[in-house]
């Protein structure tokens, strides 16, 4: 039996075990389908304090999950058994005196750099939702409202504080440690080592865009859904649009995102998409920027279970593909099984630096999400999102987007990384021969692996 106060005498943070009251609250996943228990969870103030906790489970046969934000698709910031870096007292933002350039701690969440970064008139590519991770957007590459215009997270990622399973601590940036800081932008999640610090250079954001929701009932979703991918065919990388399927307010499909520009501008743009169909909702107006990246904080359900597939499309949105789509919505399970186009493309394919992002060719990502809260559709959501990923297949390029890390495809690198999974693999076994930390190569056995 382990003694958990004298084994971490020299860690400075707070630690919790099973007998703290508090304890089931850090092992919640966003994915509530995975119920996770830790043996010991670790909030480290420091790169000496991870090395402690590194070295620790190197010596005593223990794995070691980190833990950001939690949103993993597959949970794996947490495990059974094991121990857990929760690095959410590392999380201060700072901008650098020529405000340029900020320093984010690990812990830190989307929102909470936006808070900083728009006082200045600045920003960094975020995803669409506020409360995901710093450290696992940008280690798994980073898509969302700005992405079109400007690229990734992990494109503005220029330096990272690493702590190694060995417990060295690395600085790692074009110049120092290049290979392993390439590897990190899309294949750095709990892979090679425990990222403490990111440093990222931003791009200037308009104090107001045009952007929001539109709505239209389902059986107009073939037609919005065409014009969808249309206008997004035409339309400057300044515009930057998701498309969900899905029952928030009765069967419906929604587009929404925002115009990287002058609001007048983007206005245009949103009154073309307001004419395809008779709205049933409709909040597109001018906001500020920081407004809009929180435009859909309210629509996130607290814990649903779910299995998450996705593929990439390179191509247009054919009508065969959304025909087949919207057949096998219709036999949905639950209400809540749902789809997501997320587009991509633009500045995405003309990146600046190396990384090992796999998808700057593709237009679109593509999500099938089996969703229930009641144990008995379980079954049932899994075969849907299995059944129509099948279905769609010959409409997508075989790849997976990691951030949106597929549970059935553990320890299959070459669909995460491409052609940079080798090397990605390589760079593990060199940094992680004993496999120590838990990352989305190597995630726990779960009923789909
Ligand atoms: C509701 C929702 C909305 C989303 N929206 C978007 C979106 O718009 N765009 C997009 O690109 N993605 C999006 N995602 C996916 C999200 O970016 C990934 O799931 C991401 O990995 C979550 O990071 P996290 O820190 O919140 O999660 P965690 O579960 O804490 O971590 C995710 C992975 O990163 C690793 N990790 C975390 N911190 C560190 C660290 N410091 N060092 C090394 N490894 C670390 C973990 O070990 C784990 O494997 C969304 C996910 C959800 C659930």
């Amino acid at each position: 039996m382990i003694n958990w106060e004298t084994s971490f005498v020299s860690f400075s943070g707070r630690m919790y075990t099973p007998n703290d009251e508090s304890f089931s609250s850090f092992c919640k996943a966003f994915n509530g389908n995975f119920k996770k228990r830790p043996a010991c969870i670790l909030f480290p103030k420091s790169e000496n304090d991870v090395a402690s906790v590194l070295l620790f489970a190197k010596n005593n046969n223990f794995k070691v999950s980190v833990h950001n934000g939690g949103h993993s698709t597959i949970a794996s910031g947490l495990n059974n058994n094991h121990l857990v870096l929760n690095m959410r007292d590392m999380a201060g933002v700072s901008m650098s005196e020529d405000q340029n350039t900020i320093v984010v701690g690990a812990g830190a969440l989307a929102h909470e750099i936006d808070d900083v970064t728009t006082k200045f008139g600045k920003a960094i590519p975020l995803g669409d939702c506020p409360v995901v991770g710093i450290s696992g957007l940008t280690l798994g590459g980073g898509i969302g409202f700005l992405s079109r215009s400007v690229g990734l997270t992990c494109d503005y990622l220029i330096g990272a504080k690493v702590v190694t399973p060995t417990g060295e601590i690395l600085t790692c940036n074009k110049n120092s440690n290049n290979e392993l800081f390439t590897l990190l932008k899309g294949a750095g999640q709990g892979n090679f080592g425990v990222v403490t610090e990111l440093t990222f250079t931003m791009v200037d954001i308009p104090t107001t865009v045009y952007g929001g929701n539109i709505c239209w009932h389902l059986d107009d979703a073939k037609e919005i859904l065409s014009n969808y991918d249309q206008l997004l065919k035409e339309a400057p990388n300044e515009l930057n649009l998701y498309a969900r399927v899905n029952e928030e307010m009765g069967p419906m499909v929604k587009v929404y995102g925002m115009y990287n520009g002058d609001p007048s501008i983007g206005k245009q743009y949103f009154d073309t998409i307001r004419s395809w169909g008779e709205t049933i909702f409709d909040n597109a107006k001018e906001y500020s920027y920081q407004t809009i990246q929180k435009i859909n904080e309210t629509t996130i359900v607290d814990s649903p279970c779910f299995l998450w597939k996705n593929g990439l499309i390179d191509e247009t949105l054919s009508s065969e593909l959304i025909q087949t789509l919207l057949s096998a919505y219709s036999n949905r399970p639950t209400p809540y099984c749902r789809l997501n186009i997320d587009t991509i493309g633009g500045a995405v394919q003309k990146p600046k630096e190396l990384s090992a992002f796999a998808h700057r060719n593709s237009t679109y990502v593509l999500s099938v999400m089996g969703v229930w809260f009641d144990v008995k559709d379980k079954n049932e959501c899994i075969r849907w999102a299995k059944e129509t990923m099948t279905e769609i297949e010959p409409y997508l390029n075989g790849k997976i987007y990691v951030n949106y890390a597929d549970p059935e495809c553990a320890n299959n690198p070459e669909k995460y990384y491409g052609s940079t999974g080798k090397r990605v693999l390589e760079m593990k076994q060199q940094m992680d021969s004993k496999g120590i930390l838990i990352g989305t190569l190597n995630p726990e056995r779960s009923e789909f692996s």
